[in-house]
């Protein structure tokens, strides 16, 4: 591939290894080819879609995901639907439209885990992304490359040592590439809450990461911990078996909101409650209220832990105790080692696959050196002063990497001009959080209640993917370069 050049240079084109196919591995291979640079994409699984590649089995020997790190990547359960539209999930010049040309495709604007996976498929084959996927490889370390190994090609820039094993964990690998990306996720690896006697109780009990499908529940007394996205939907998939479902939150005021109002006067057998403080053997609960009960399950939706078990940076990057992956500038480059070591999808709360496309261009862009990174101290007392302003704010220290609504875009402008989400776009999420607000069991159904403006630029978008469609059925080979470079 010709190198493109910038002010009379030549840009420079790396080898990397990206970890993960998820969307964010998916999202920064495109930006990293389209630099120029020779990408590896080492994945443990057999397809692309990290958490939406719906997995049936769970770790029955550790339902709990006490284990690190755990032995099943994908944290889907069976009734997933996504919380966001479809809408909102497309790549640049990739968007999620429906499918009504493929057979068996959900079309529906909130979409089912399968259809999310189909689709990251479908933007991995129509820019050329498999090819660049080892599937089957699971990576085991990265660390730095010693020294000598440095020079092997007389060039100066740190290398990096990737081992990986394949599927049967027989064949080991070791590579050594220029620069390596983490894209690996961070909804795999549960967190517990610390509750006293939890270790004595002898029902069952699990993590939400463990839960796939209602009817190991039936007619059982089940209490969900953690009133969150996952603990207010695995509810509502256990409430048509269970003979109870309680609820439990950290602040019950704070839970009851319009929408749970309305769910609990619709369901006799769920119960809003205060936290579990005690658990007994006997299978007795104790809530901060005082009340007690019985329960045959409890399952944990209490979020989860960052974890890189594989790289070795000899403590240079860490996870600390309160969730925060660091120092990493702008959640992105760890300082001393940057721009060699990158990590692409740690942020929360922010428009996703917009934000990961963001990370992988400019992570691309400084290693072909189409950009510079501020000096590592500068970089290192940015990352500094993030955290002092969190705290003074009044931010909890396992919130560090939510990105505050204002902020979300700035990336795109401060380091690789990346246009932001549309603006009807933010308003249609804007009305579905109304929506949600309202009716946390109906609002991804309501799909008749959009402002004209949303509609407008939704016909818009039905039409140019009709044309796409019609393209398709006249000239099969154009079609799919039409949707790839209208970038
Ligand atoms: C239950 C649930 C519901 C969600 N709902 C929504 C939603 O509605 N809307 C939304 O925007 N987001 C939602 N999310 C968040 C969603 O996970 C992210 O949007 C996004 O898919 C994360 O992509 P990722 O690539 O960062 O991570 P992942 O999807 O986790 O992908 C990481 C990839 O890395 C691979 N990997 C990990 N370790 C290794 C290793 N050592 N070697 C090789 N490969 C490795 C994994 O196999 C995986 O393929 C949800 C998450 C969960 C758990």
């Amino acid at each position: 591939m010709p190198m493109p050049k910038v002010s009379g240079d030549l840009l420079a084109s790396r080898k990397v290894c990206v970890i993960g196919a998820g969307m964010a591995g998916l999202a920064a291979t495109r930006e990293l080819r389209g630099e120029g640079h020779a990408v590896t994409v080492l994945e443990q699984s057999g397809d692309v879609g990290g958490q939406w590649l719906y997995d049936p089995r769970t770790d029955d020997a550790d339902p709990l995901g006490a284990i690190v790190p755990v032995r099943v990547h994908s944290s889907a359960y069976a009734s997933l639907r996504l919380l966001s539209p479809r809408e909102a999930n497309g790549f640049s010049g990739f968007q999620f439209e429906p499918r009504h040309d493929v057979p068996g495709r959900d079309v529906r604007r909130f979409p089912g885990h399968r259809e999310m996976q189909r689709f990251l498929r479908d933007f991995s084959d129509a820019f050329g992304l498999t090819d660049a996927i080892r599937f089957g490889t699971k990576v085991v370390r990265v660390a730095m490359a010693p020294a000598p190994r440095q020079c092997d090609d007389g060039d100066a820039t740190p290398k990096w040592v990737v081992r990986s094993i394949d599927a049967d964990e027989t064949a080991e690998v070791e590579e050594v590439f220029d620069a390596v990306v983490v894209a690996t996720g961070h909804y795999s690896q549960p967190r517990l809450p610390s509750i006293d006697g939890m270790a004595e109780w002898q029902r069952r009990q699990l993590h939400s990461h463990s839960y796939r499908v209602p009817e190991p529940f039936r007619d059982e007394v089940v209490v969900v911990v953690g009133c969150g996205d996952s603990g207010r939907d695995i509810a509502l998939d256990i409430l048509a078996v269970a003979k109870e479902v309680h609820l439990t939150a950290k602040s019950t005021e704070a839970a009851m909101t319009a929408a749970m109002c309305k769910t609990l006067a619709r369901h006799a057998n769920l119960r809003l409650r205060p936290q579990v403080v005690r658990m007994f053997a006997d299978g007795t609960l104790v809530f901060a209220d005082g009340s007690r009960m019985v329960a045959d399950s409890v399952i944990y939706c209490t979020g989860y832990w960052y974890s890189f078990p594989f790289l070795d940076t000899a403590g240079v990057v860490a996870v600390d105790e309160h969730n925060r992956v660091g120092p990493l500038f702008e959640h992105t480059f760890p300082p001393s080692l940057a721009p060699w070591l990158s990590f692409v999808g740690v942020p929360r709360m922010v428009p996703v696959p917009w934000y990961f496309e963001a990370q992988g261009r400019w992570i691309a862009q400084v290693l072909s050196g189409r950009r510079t990174l501020p000096p590592e101290l500068e970089m290192a007392r940015a990352v500094e002063e993030h955290y002092r302003a969190r705290e003074l704010a009044g931010v909890p220290k396992e919130c560090n990497h939510d990105i505050e609504p204002l902020k979300v875009f700035e990336i795109g402008e401060k380091y690789c001009d990346l246009p932001r989400v549309e603006e009807w776009k933010r308003e249609l999420m804007e009305s579905i959080s109304r929506n949600f607000n309202d009716d946390m069991e109906t609002f991804r159904d309501r799909v008749d209640e959009d402002s004209e403006n949303v509609r407008k630029w939704l016909d818009m978008w039905y039409d140019s993917s009709a044309k796409a469609d019609r393209d398709q059925e006249q000239e099969p080979a154009a079609a799919g370069a039409t949707m790839a470079s209208s970038l």
